[in-house]
């Protein structure tokens, strides 16, 4: 049986964006769930563990209110004003462009912790 080299662990992309705002770089991130399809997962659907893991790789993201849904959800935020991704910009602003190599990103790989 082979094994596959790549892990099934999910993994933390960090896009490196800039703000629809201000201009600004941003830092974007989502989770990849390790599928062979293309699978992200949205920071409102990120676990604790993983929402702790983006912010020590400067990810801002915080809940914000939706008045479109009418709910609030977590969303990644721009430090300089505030300004945030909204589920429908996340994948054809961010998430497509980093694919395709126009932006820049990096994936870290959750360690497994114990506690
Ligand atoms: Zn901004």
């Amino acid at each position: 049986m082979n094994k596959s080299p790549i892990s099934d662990n999910p993994k933390l992309i960090v896009i490196e964006a800039q703000c629809w705002k201000c201009k600004q770089p941003m830092k974007v991130a989502v989770m990849d769930c390790g599928s062979p399809f293309l699978q992200h997962r949205r920071p409102d659907e990120f676990t604790k563990d993983e929402l702790l893991f983006a912010a020590t790789k400067g990810v801002s993201i915080k809940l914000h209110y939706s008045a479109t849904a009418d709910y609030e959800y977590l969303a990644n935020s721009c430090t300089h004003c505030d300004a945030f991704v909204g589920d429908h910009y996340l994948f054809t602003d961010y998430i497509q462009p980093a694919d395709m190599g126009d932006l820049q990103s990096t994936s870290y790989e959750m360690e497994a912790k114990d506690y």
